[in-house]
């Protein structure tokens, strides 16, 4: 062999890694879920990404016809996608809403992150109200497990750690973060879809958007009958990639948080058969075998994870391992993080069986449908959610939802309408995972609730904006709040009650107006 064939093959390398956290109490606050359950660092993994060639083809020009005209189409039918939708609905607008699967809620539902995160704050007060609060309210009883409403906010010791056990307590407090049944969730999606006579296009994967001058027109989708367009008013991206914004041109920011988890992929999946009561026992009352489990775990398959609960005692969750080291927005790397996590789920079920309390009748029930991507890219917005806002408890005056905060010791959070509107481009609105924040801040917006919350009220702007027939950066925050309020969202004081420190008129004014004055 000569020198050159012994030489790695040419393109990008790429190292995986579980990432480190620091413990429980070391005060950096970077991840609600993160820092509570704990997650460990093992050796990284490395691997050479084939070259890929340089040529490229011309795609000749094309007629495509119009599938539909619509007031506002949203694209991406996860849990901000359908709040949009359905929001938008609501209000009377003409809906279309397009996804590439064939089932709505996105990772949490074919994501399998059926752990819906805390949508109570530290007192134990409902904020992510709205939409989220009404799905989760209408699932069958059976399909959700959680405390009782009576223990929310709840800092009884005993309690407590009962449901930090269930995912359901951080900091000695009991949270509403309750776990879902994620067909049932699906099912009660498209119901309150039809409900409020969403038009659903399914099997529709969105190409391009159709952008003329600096406004977005409507999307080009691909689907078995080939190319088509779609034309709107408004259309919200609720992709999770901001897709349609970063392909229209706008600016978008990718910077992580490297001591985070939020940059991290995998593909989640369900064990059957199992006993998690038991398990819980294991793992909370005999500490030295527990330990000795991980160990043997982590000499097996490396990147080892430990379950969560989920709605019913027999199935276990498995969020993990997380694997940092890969884009969500490169299809190669989405092959290898499938590859990679369905060796890593067998690898699992094999020592779970042959170990772990609880688990010996264990079945590989599910692998997720839906690849789970935490992060790629958020939008450049008019205005974002930082770092610095989070412990003055600053309120936004264009606020369209309040998120609860990472520790007892920072106010909730207040979110900007600003922060779902692009700076540049108009005819679009952006809801869900990629609203326009900071890398630290990133870690809780992404969560299932917030994009509950982002989404309604992309839906209600981009409702609002058609039906006056103005950009939705010209809508004004009031109408926007006021629709919230009405249908049943959370606001903070200081903007939702009518003589509260903005003023009516101050919110009387479009976005553009009142952010020339903000600080
Ligand atoms: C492994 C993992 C664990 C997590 N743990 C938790 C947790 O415990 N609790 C919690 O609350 N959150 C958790 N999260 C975060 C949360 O699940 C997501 O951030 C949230 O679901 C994002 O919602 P979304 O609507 O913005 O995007 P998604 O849920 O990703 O939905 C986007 C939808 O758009 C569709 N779509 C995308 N591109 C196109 C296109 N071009 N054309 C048509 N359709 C398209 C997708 O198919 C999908 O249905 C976790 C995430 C991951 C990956």
């Amino acid at each position: 062999m000569t020198g050159k064939e012994d030489a790695p093959p040419p393109g990008r390398s790429v190292r995986e890694s579980e990432i480190f956290r620091e413990p429980p109490g070391s005060g950096n606050f970077s991840s609600s879920i993160g820092a509570s359950v704990g997650i460990e660092l093992f050796q990284g993994r490395g691997r050479t990404k084939r070259a890929r060639p340089s040529k490229t083809i011309v795609e000749p020009a094309r007629e495509v016809q119009v599938l539909a005209e619509t007031d506002v189409l949203v694209v991406g039918g996860g849990p901000a996608g359908t709040a949009a939708a359905i929001a938008a609905a609501r209000l009377g607008a003409d809906v279309l809403l397009a996804e590439r699967y064939n089932h709505l809620g996105g990772l949490s539902t074919g994501g399998l992150v059926i752990w819906i995160d805390r949508m109570t704050d530290w007192s134990g007060h409902q904020v992510i109200r709205g939409l989220g609060e009404e799905l989760v309210d209408r699932l069958p009883k059976d399909a959700v497990a959680g405390p009782p409403r009576a223990d929310w906010g709840g800092r009884d010791a005993a309690t407590a750690a009962y449901w930090a056990q269930r995912t359901a307590a951080y900091h000695g407090i009991v949270t509403w973060s309750p776990t879902i049944d994620p067909e049932a969730l699906k099912t009660l999606s498209m119901q309150m879809a039809n409900e409020a006579k969403v038009r659903l296009l399914l099997h529709a994967w969105a190409a391009a958007p159709i952008v003329e001058g600096n406004t977005v027109k409507g999307a080009i989708f691909e689907s078995k009958e080939g190319r088509h367009a779609l034309l709107a008013k408004v259309v919200v991206d609720t992709t999770g990639d901001a897709d349609l914004i970063a392909r229209s041109g706008a600016a978008c920011d990718t910077d992580i948080d490297a001591g985070d988890i939020h940059h991290c992929m995998n593909t989640a999946f369900l064990f059957g058969g199992v006993d998690m009561e038991r398990w819980l026992r294991f793992r909370y009352k005999e500490p030295d075998a527990f330990a000795s489990f991980m160990t043997l775990g982590r000499e097996r398959v490396k990147y080892f994870e430990k379950p969560f609960v989920s709605w019913r005692n027999d199935v276990a969750l498995f969020l993990g391992p997380r694997l940092a080291g890969y884009s969500a927005i490169d299809v190669e790397d989405l092959t290898a993080v499938e590859l990679r996590s369905r060796e890593l789920a067998v690898g699992h079920l094999e020592v779970y069986r042959e170990a772990a309390p609880g688990f010996a009748d264990a079945f590989l029930m599910l692998g997720a449908p839906q690849i789970g991507v935490r992060h790629s890219r958020r939008l450049v917005g008019v205005r974002k959610v930082t770092r610095q806002q989070w412990d003055g408890g600053h309120v936004f005056e264009d606020e369209i939802g309040v998120s609860p905060s990472l520790s007892p010791k920072i106010p909730n959070i207040s979110v900007p309408y600003g922060a779902l509107v692009p700076e540049r481009f108009d005819g679009i609105l952006g809801a869900g995972r990629h609203v326009a924040c900071d890398a630290s801040s990133h870690t809780f917006l992404r969560e299932i609730p917030q994009c509950w919350l982002t989404g309604q009220a992309a839906g209600v702007a981009a409702a609002l904006a058609a039906a006056s027939g103005t950009p939705p950066r010209h809508v004004a925050v009031r109408s926007i709040q006021r629709e919230l309020l009405r249908q049943g969202a959370y606001l903070s004081p200081a903007v939702a009650t009518p003589h509260s420190q903005f003023g009516e008129n101050d919110r009387s004014r479009s976005l553009v107006k009142s952010h020339a004055t903000a600080t």
